[in-house]
């Protein structure tokens, strides 16, 4: 038979529930998963996974690598690396780069640069601002879009020119070009005149705090939020474009997706480890810039939860944001100045994996769909990733469900160098990570390397390139 690889012994997540199974690996794709102590003659190597849980690698479409044009913050190679820590063996990168990702040329530089350097498998996501470009970078094999509807007043980055549009013209124009393409759209929500009227308030009281700009993100239960999300969602019917709406927050939004849906309408969604895990008020107040993103106030995290349980909310996604810490120690003065976002590709696994074992947040099987079938599914790589199945990718994670540790600064592999959660206990690690077969991480150790990574899209595109 000729197996590479056997993870033996281990609780394994397959798409019909768990089991006890050995995982067989040929070639780089799944070859078999059959009764633990089987015997096989021919077998290359044997991974002991006996009390393990044997997962698949996780599929994580939203992603900062910050390269090219920020690579004093990350660039792709330490993203991969903090990638394969954390059990993530697929990334899709964002177009807030310098230049933005906004033209078919520019996204071939991008892919280069993935080429040279990914240590995991990788997309990207460019930015729809060039109708003329569209229909160029789909023939790249690219699996969606993504637009921000921020445009930030009084600093530069995270949101840059070249990835904004709000105008709702020009967002239904952008739908009505996409929509042929079958592509998801992914939308940051955002409602730029209201949140001139509400930052601007809180401004003039000369309230520059990291609390002011979590209250006002947050204000009036999330009316920037739920007001974006709407008109989104309509758009979304009038066009029948496939819409994907990131960020998700508040409960008002999350009911009014769970309302699309019932209706047919073309919208998934996501929610990014810092919702769950993060921007509690007391965390704002104890690490103010390093946890905003938002604050998410704890009733909407019981939306939220219901929402990522019910199917409501189809994923998990890490939204990975490294800044520097200069770029965030300026938030406690003028948190308006600050980068916002976290970094996160790291823990977000043994995060999700915790809420569900050890807190009964939602269940082991439903924590892999968020984080690794749907997400495939989506993104039309369902033939090839996100799932424990034969004549898959053999991408997989093996995670000690039943060990004690400390997130700290000092094991990050992100350039930035920090994380939110430095000093944070948790019982859930990542013992191992494997790449189409191949290891990338053991042990605390990452053993893949810069160019390892390939291009991961649907295989009908493939053929066709
Ligand atoms: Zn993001």
């Amino acid at each position: 038979m000729g197996i590479d690889l056997r993870i033996a012994g281990g609780e394994v997540v397959l798409p019909g529930g768990r089991r006890q199974a050995d995982v067989l690996v040929e070639d780089g794709k799944i070859a078999g998963i059959v009764s633990p102590g089987l015997e096989l003659s021919d077998v290359g190597r044997t991974v002991d996974a006996s009390g393990k849980l044997v997962l698949p690698g996780m599929v994580d479409p939203h992603v900062h690598t910050r390269e090219p044009g920020f690579t004093h913050k990350e660039d792709i190679t330490t993203t991969g690396l903090a990638a394969a820590a954390g059990g993530v063996t697929t990334i899709f990168g964002m177009p807030n780069l310098k230049p933005p990702t906004s033209s078919a040329k520019l996204l071939d530089e991008v892919f280069e640069l993935y080429a040279a350097k990914s240590v995991v498998d990788y997309n990207h996501n460019p930015a729809a601002t060039d109708p003329d470009e569209i229909a160029p970078m789909v023939e790249r094999g690219i699996r969606a879009f993504k637009i921000f509807m921020v445009v930030d007043t009084g600093r530069t980055y995270p949101h840059p020119a070249g990835t904004g549009m709000h105008n709702h013209g020009d967002l239904l124009r952008t739908m009505d070009l996409i929509a042929p393409t079958g592509l998801p759209f992914m939308i940051h929500p955002h409602d730029q005149a209201l949140m001139d009227y509400i930052e601007g308030e809180i401004l003039a009281r000369g309230d520059n705090t990291p609390q002011g700009y979590a209250q006002a993100y947050a204000a009036r239960q999330g009316v920037i939020w739920d007001t974006a999300c709407d008109v989104l969602i309509r758009l979304s019917e009038a066009s029948d474009c496939h819409v994907h709406l990131m960020h998700m927050q508040t409960p008002r939004s999350i009911e009014a997706v769970r309302r699309a849906k019932a209706r047919g309408i073309k919208i998934t969604c996501e929610v990014n480890h810092w919702a769950l895990f993060l921007g509690t008020w007391d965390l704002v107040e104890r690490l103010g810039p390093y946890v905003l993103s938002y604050w998410v106030p704890d009733e909407n995290r019981e939306a939220i939860w219901k929402g990522l349980n019910d199917g409501t909310i189809d994923m998990l996604s890490s939204d990975h944001a490294p800044h520097t810490r200069e770029e965030k120690e300026v938030g406690w003065e003028k948190m308006w100045s600050a980068h916002t976002g976290t970094p996160g590709i790291q823990y977000q696994l043994p995060l999700i994996v915790e809420a569900a074992v050890h807190e009964g947040k939602l269940s082991l099987e439903r924590a892999v769909e968020l984080c690794a079938s749907v997400p495939a599914h989506t993104f039309g790589l369902g033939e090839v990733k996100g799932a424990l199945e034969v004549g898959l990718d053999a991408d997989v994670a093996i995670l000690d469900a039943d060990r004690a540790w400390t997130i700290s600064n000092d094991a990050d592999l992100s350039r930035c160098g920090w994380t939110p959660y430095d000093g944070r206990d948790i019982r859930v690690a990542v013992d191992r990570t494997f790449l189409r077969g191949t290891e990338i991480y053991a042990d605390g150790v990452v053993t893949g390397v810069p160019g390892g990574g390939r291009m991961a899209t649907a295989p009908a595109v493939a053929t066709a390139a």
